[in-house]
């Protein structure tokens, strides 16, 4: 054994006992004498012994002492002190052992003794250094072991994942806190106690619990690993989602299985927002109307919308995806290549972000699609995409071009109006000299009898004629919803009056019978179009008349009063030639005349009808006919009308209008009309047609009058001014001709007014015109004319107005 590193320290102040020492155990030891206790300490600093061999009798400080210090101070506690002394009392023995030393050896010593004693001490020494070395590590150990399992305890214990450990029986042996608390037990020993409660009957996948989990169990223990969905009932009887990682770890001198249960209630029920966030979001664009699809960056197609699919005529993505390029045509309309253009567009959108462009598909059945195309740039999956939206122009286009259309309607049927006051007053302007002309000559006492007949058929072809015109024109308006009702005041009396006036003269040679049936409650002022009123009215009496050659034509006449209007009621019936039942519908449409053959001998458009049923509506109301034929026939008109008051027309009133009935029968109206003598006054004629100047001029001659013909509005404007100043007779009125080159009536009007003297102020203006288009009349009084004459002239209707505009003025 070497103990040469071993070092030995000998204190003796006897010089011999040093050396003695010293040669007995240097070849054993490293050994070093001092004479002084006081050097020995000093030494002790920087030289520490693995024993000390220590005198006890000694000058400075004697061993005892020396021992003392040394167990008093911690650094040389430890070294153990053996005596080597000449004191070999039995109570100094015992002292040195009291104080600590490890042996007590008397002078003189046997050096084998010594030696045997000192390797004894040595050898304890190191036995007691390996012993303490080892349980050191020992200790080190055991707290390395403590420490890791603390740490795995910890780290087990409080992560958040719930844990569970099986031994090889399939048996449950550990858990974490993690796993008491995801399951609701207090702690971790419940948990282990009660784990099988958590278990449903059966799974998901219809295994039973307890037998599934042995399967995995297994599984893991052979795998190494498993991973499975499992349902835990919850303490609540709830159901909770689960995965679980089984791995198989060492453990023992065989092996466990560790179980990790990741709870997937959270997981689900994102799933399940996620899942209806996505449906939401698809709902939404499935039901947008504009087809949309998402093109990435290399074009490829990533998702479109239900509208997309419907737009290529396809029910699954895959197919559109296959199908897209069919919908598209060669080339786009302005000429460029689809595809190439397609690109472009792209490309553009993922430059700029946006894009809008028209864009025409071709359906799969041929029909070409417009549509406008808006591309925005969006971030999918941290990629840019293009987001296109389609929208089908169709609709828009059609409206556009329905609008064109309109406007090219609305621009010819303008043409058409304009074409037809055109035309009506170039027919009339002819018609005017004829049926003005023919009635002067039939005014002609001792005409030759056949001449009279024949200026007779000549007047009736010429009226006949005008009511055509008329008539085509009104329904010419109708059609082109150019026609308004005006909103007047109106008498009925005056109403009724009128319309009997034109209509008895009808009766002709014919034997028939005029009855007016009205009575005293009608209202008096009522509020509507009476020139339209009078119009439905004429239309129906003129047919009564016109199909009955014998018997009763009837006009009956109601109101009734309704909140805010009146209902007037007017009944026309006859006993005429009667309307076959199959023929009763169709009269009330354009050009509606049945039963051709036998009404051959009559006139007529067959608009008649069509425009009183319009009229009739556009007055809120409605009109009935109810006929047998060969036998008679019932009209039934009801119209709406605004009313001034509810004043009656009264007794005396409704007496007057029978009676007329009766005083102005046909003999009375064929009477020829009595002139009144207006010898005292003087007219001014205006028209541009000097045949026309013929007519008016001889009609105005019959009063006596004396008549100025001009042939054009600067003329008369220029007579006018001449009249007053030439110191002529003033003019009493002045007939003006409506549409003339240059200055045209109603210029010519202004111009007059515009003289500025009294007597260019208040002349009288009439209006005499061909241009007899539903409404000029009120135009004509708009613009300062007093009356309003349509040409052809009616001689009754001329009569009416010299009366009231020529007087003999009061001096
Ligand atoms: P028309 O100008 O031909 O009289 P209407 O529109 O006024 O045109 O009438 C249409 C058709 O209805 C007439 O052609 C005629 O056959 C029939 N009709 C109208 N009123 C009568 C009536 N009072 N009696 C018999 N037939 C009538």
């Amino acid at each position: 054994m070497d103990n040469t590193r071993y070092k030995i320290a000998l204190v003796d102040d006897n010089i011999a006992t040093l050396n003695q020492g010293k040669s007995l155990l240097q070849e054993l030891y490293r050994v070093y004498t001092v004479q002084s206790p006081v050097t020995f300490f000093e030494n002790l600093e920087h030289d520490i012994p693995d024993l000390i061999l220590l005198d006890v009798a000694m000058p400075e400080m004697d061993g005892f002492d020396v021992i003392k210090k040394l167990k008093a101070d911690a650094r040389y506690r430890d070294i153990p002190v053996m005596f080597l002394t000449a004191k070999s009392d039995e109570e100094s023995e015992r002292e040195g052992f009291r104080l600590g030393a490890v042996d007590y050896i008397t002078k003189p010593f046997s050096g084998p003794l010594l030696q045997k004693r000192i390797s004894n001490q040595i050898l304890y020494k190191r036995v007691e250094a390996a012993v303490k070395d080892y349980s050191d590590d020992l200790e080190v150990m055991v707290s390395e072991i403590t420490r890791a399992n603390e740490r795995t305890r910890i780290l087990l214990d409080k992560t958040p994942l719930c844990a569970r450990l099986w031994d090889s029986n399939r048996k449950l042996i550990d858990c974490n806190e993690a796993a008491a608390s995801l399951f609701g037990f207090k702690d971790k020993q419940e948990c282990l106690e009660r784990y099988a409660e958590l278990y449903p009957e059966y799974q998901s996948d219809g295994q039973r619990s307890d037998e599934k989990v042995i399967k995995c169990l297994d599984k893991a223990f052979n795998e190494g690993s498993y991973t499975l969905e499992w349902t835990y009932k919850m303490l609540d009887g709830t159901l909770m989602p689960a995965e679980i990682i089984l791995v198989r770890v060492e453990y023992g001198d065989g092996y466990a299985v560790a179980g990790y249960t990741r709870d997937l209630r959270e997981h689900y029920k994102m799933m399940e927002r996620m899942l209806e966030d996505e449906e939401r979001m698809h709902l939404m664009l499935d039901a947008m109307p504009m087809a949309c699809r998402l093109v990435g960056r290399n074009y490829e197609f990533i998702d479109c919308n239900q509208q997309a699919l419907d737009l290529v005529g396809v029910t699954s993505k895959e197919e559109y995806e296959k199908k897209l390029n069919d919908i598209i045509p060669e080339f786009q309309p302005c000429g460029r290549l689809s595809h190439e253009l397609k690109m472009e567009h792209l490309d553009a959108a993922f430059d700029k972000g946006y894009l809008r462009f028209e864009w025409t598909y071709k359906k799969p059945d041929g029909e070409s699609l417009p549509c406008e195309v808006t591309m925005v740039r969006v971030m999918y999956k941290g990629e840019h995409v293009i987001a296109g939206y389609i929208r089908d122009l169709r609709e828009q286009k059609a409206v556009a071009e329905e609008m064109r259309r309109a406007e090219i309607a609305e621009e010819s049927s303008k043409a058409k109006s304009r074409f037809l006051a055109n035309m009506s007053h170039e027919m009339r302007t002819p018609l005017n000299v004829v049926v003005g002309l023919t009635s002067l000559m039939l005014e002609e006492n001792n005409l030759a009898l056949n001449l009279k007949e024949n200026l007779n058929k000549i007047s009736t072809a010429g009226s006949t004629l005008l009511g055509l015109i008329n008539d085509v024109l009104d329904i010419s308006k109708i059609e082109a919803n150019k026609l308004e009702l005006a909103q007047v005041k109106y008498e009925v009396p005056s109403l009724i009056n009128d319309i009997i006036n034109l209509n008895v003269i009808r009766i002709a040679e014919k034997p028939i019978t005029f009855q007016l049936d009205i009575n005293e409650d009608i209202f008096y002022r009522l509020y509507g179009d009476d020139l339209r009123v009078k119009q439905i009215i004429n239309n129906l009496l003129s047919n009564a008349f016109k199909y009955t050659q014998k018997g009763t034509v009837s006009l009956g006449i109601k109101t009734e009063h309704s909140g805010q209007s009146v209902w007037m009621e007017i009944i026309v019936s006859d006993t005429g030639v009667g309307i076959r039942r199959e023929d009763l519908e169709k009269i009330f449409t354009d050009y509606g005349q049945v039963d051709a053959q036998s009404n051959r001998r009559v006139e007529g458009t067959g608009l008649g009808l069509a425009i009183t049923k319009r009229l009739v509506e556009m007055m809120g109301g409605e009109i009935s006919v109810e006929s047998e034929f060969g036998k008679d026939s019932v009209f039934r008109v009801r119209i709406q009308q605004g009313f001034v008051d509810n004043t009656p027309i009264g007794q005396a009133v409704a007496e007057n209008l029978r009676k007329f009935r009766y005083t102005e029968d046909k003999l009375t109206v064929s009477k020829k009309l009595v002139r009144e003598d207006l010898s005292f006054a003087k007219v001014l004629l205006v028209d541009d047609m000097q045949t026309n100047l013929d007519v008016a001029a001889g009609l105005l001659g019959k009063y006596k009058m004396r008549v100025d013909c001009v042939l054009s509005g600067e003329e008369a404007v220029e007579q006018m001014r001449r009249s007053e100043t030439g110191g002529q007779q003033l003019y009493n009125a002045i007939f003006m001709d409506h549409m003339m080159p240059g200055m045209d009536g109603i210029e010519t009007a202004k111009a007059i007014r515009n003289l500025g003297t009294e007597y260019a102020r208040k002349i009288p203006i009439i209006a005499l015109t061909a241009n007899a288009i539903a409404g000029t009349e009120d135009m004509f009084y708009a613009n300062d004319f007093q009356g309003f004459i349509p040409k052809p002239i009616n001689t009754m209707h001329l009569d009416s107005v010299i009366r009231k505009w020529i007087k003999k003025k009061e001096e």
